[in-house]
């Protein structure tokens, strides 16, 4: 029986290129686990885009004398290009300014306005004397309350995970010049947490979560002991979704971008729909209590998807709520945090455009900061190019199948089988199920780790049998042997599909098959009822189901070999290194 699964991916957002943290912190485990459920036949719906809202970048549009929604185009233009580039398979990758995404927020604002969950009232707002506008909680800094920090956000301290008001911080100060901030009385639309707190308990003691991470579960579990508090949902801004209240004081005021955002996952499947001439089937996913909803994301982000989102879906009623929330820890360079500040990062797409994507997908899968920070090393990125996938995977597919073409020009007909091929043979049908086991649960590191112990195996195997000496003195002993080196690399391309799918293509057409095992993502335009024009990240992955050891047909093609992964040298990363 298929099941539905929501691939549900942080939103990226819009005032800057995505660096190497995206990708390995959110939109490459979830492009991992998308391909694994496809191939295990099941119905993945993969969705994200662009977080266009919110002060940042009204100020970066104002900066350059342009409209914020020059902005937007500019980045979500880079988003798509460096997100297709790294072959991440997104059902839809949008924007939330959008018509759609528009009609959804003020729906969902409605819907919980009706319901009773959200509230008016008059709070202190962090205002700027020397800018004369109020500022919104990103761009206020100071004590946290909690832990005592000294750099912690208006909303949120980094160092705690607590959440707060930016009135509760000691000193507290603009990050835009330093100058300390003032609060004034503002009258906003509450969410009321408080009142949702019962019916998001129940929701989160009614189910067994010992799979989630444990960041996940200690971040929620230390958030809902403090209990919870109204938390505003509209801001004093002129850029963002208009709050759809009739009252004249909110006409200059908009959505707080945080609550339009996250109600993207939401708007991005029914705009999927709508694409795909089928506007009914988001429900497949959406209205669905079998649907399971997995979201990507950073740890930074973590009480936003296990209590406000899921409380807001438990307000509006009759949505899917998250089953996982596989939250990744902060991804580094050379061992220190990034900074686009200190000119300290590394740009996903200045990496795409010197290495292969494989070779940088498997690195930073191998790397991903899963369960502790980790770090992008260039030497280790290039000893795990060449010794990895050049010296293991690569060596191994590319000295079998030229046997294979040279001396069959197809898959030979084995004879008998020896202990060591039934060993070899084994390992294969079995990883089948370890690395699944390890997918299902979102271990990503660890699925690829034992998915990439065949190719050593494996090559171990073909070096101990000595096929090149074989076709000449034992003719049937070298079919059988290579027949058995033909068949594990038929099934770690598979394997290896979810993590490596531009290789994986290249064998399976090696192996001398057709069609598409790793179909990629393309660039379309869409066309919004109001005449604007923006591109999306769409795709067509409806390929047959695969992820079983299946036998690769004796007599098939074997086509000649070409290299897969390419040795770095030195200079080449030097030269990138340069442009940091
Ligand atoms: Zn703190």
């Amino acid at each position: 029986m298929a099941d539905n699964i929501l691939v549900a991916v942080a939103w990226p957002y819009a005032n800057g290129p995505l660096h190497v943290g995206h990708v390995a912190g959110t939109l490459l485990p979830a492009d991992i686990f998308a391909r694994y459920h496809r191939l295990r036949g099941n119905r993945v719906l993969m969705v994200s885009g662009s977080d266009c809202h919110g002060t940042p970048i009204t100020l970066q549009a104002n900066r350059e004398g342009v409209a914020p929604e020059e902005v937007i185009r500019r980045y979500h233009a880079s988003f798509i290009e460096t997100i297709r580039s790294f072959g991440i398979s997104f059902d839809l990758f949008t924007q939330t300014y959008t018509p759609n995404h528009y009609t959804c927020t003020r729906a969902f604002f409605l819907k919980l306005l009706n319901n009773g969950y959200l509230r008016r009232e008059s709070a202190l707002a962090s205002y700027s004397e020397s800018l004369r506008r109020f500022l919104p909680d990103r761009f206020v800094e100071g004590i946290c309350p909690n832990c005592g920090y000294t750099k912690a956000r208006g909303d949120q301290c980094d160092n705690c995970g607590t959440l707060h008001d930016p009135s509760q911080l000691r000193h507290p100060h603009s990050t835009l010049d330093a100058a300390p901030v003032t609060f004034r009385q503002t009258e906003h639309f509450v969410l009321a947490l408080d009142k949702l707190e019962p019916k998001l308990r129940e929701w989160l003691n009614s189910r067994d979560r010992s799979y989630w991470r444990t960041n996940t579960f200690d971040f929620t579990s230390n958030w809902l002991r403090e209990g919870l508090h109204g938390r505003s949902i509209t801001r004093d801004l002129e850029w963002g979704v208009p709050v759809p209240a009739e009252s004249e004081d909110f006409k200059d005021k908009r959505i707080y971008v945080w609550f339009d955002a996250v109600i993207g996952y939401y708007s991005a499947a029914i705009e999927w729909a709508e694409r795909i001439g089928a506007p009914e089937r988001w429900r497949d996913w959406w209205q669905n209590p079998g649907a399971r909803h997995y979201y990507f994301i950073g740890k930074d982000n973590i009480p936003f998807h296990t209590i406000i989102w899921p409380a807001m879906l438990i307000g509006y009623g009759g949505l899917t709520l998250p089953h996982d929330v596989p939250a990744n820890e902060f991804y580094n360079l050379e061992g220190e945090k990034m900074s686009t500040s200190r000119g300290w990062a590394l740009w996903a797409q200045d990496l795409q455009d010197r290495f292969r994507p494989d070779a940088l997908r498997y690195y930073l899968a191998a790397s991903a900061p899963e369960g502790r920070d980790t770090s992008w090393y260039w030497s280790e990125f290039i000893r795990r190019n060449n010794d990895e996938l050049v010296a293991t995977w690569g060596n191994l597919v590319h000295r079998v199948i030229n046997l294979a073409h040279q001396h069959f020009g197809s898959v030979p007909q084995p004879g008998d089988f020896s202990e060591a091929d039934r060993t070899i043979l084994e390992a294969g049908v079995a990883a089948f199920s370890r690395v699944g086991g390890l997918l299902e649960s979102v271990q990503i590191k660890a699925a690829l780790q034992e998915a990439f112990g065949l190719p050593r195996r494996t090559n171990q195997y073909i070096s101990e049998q000595e096929p090149w000496k074989l076709v000449k003195s034992n003719p049937l002993r070298a079919r059988t042997v290579i027949y058995t080196g033909l068949q594990m690399i038929d099934h770690l391309k598979t394997l290896l599909c979810p993590f490596l799918p531009f290789s994986s293509q290249r064998v399976h057409e090696l192996l001398g098959y057709a069609g598409t095992v790793a179909p990629l993502p393309v660039v379309e335009e869409a066309n919004d009822p109001e005449g604007c024009t923006r591109t999306v990240l769409t795709g067509n992955y409806g390929e047959p189901s695969c992820w079983t050891p299946g036998a690769i047909p004796v007599g098939q093609t074997i086509r000649a070999p070409e290299l897969l992964f390419e040795k770095l040298e030195f200079e080449k990363t030097d030269e990138a290194t340069q442009t940091i």
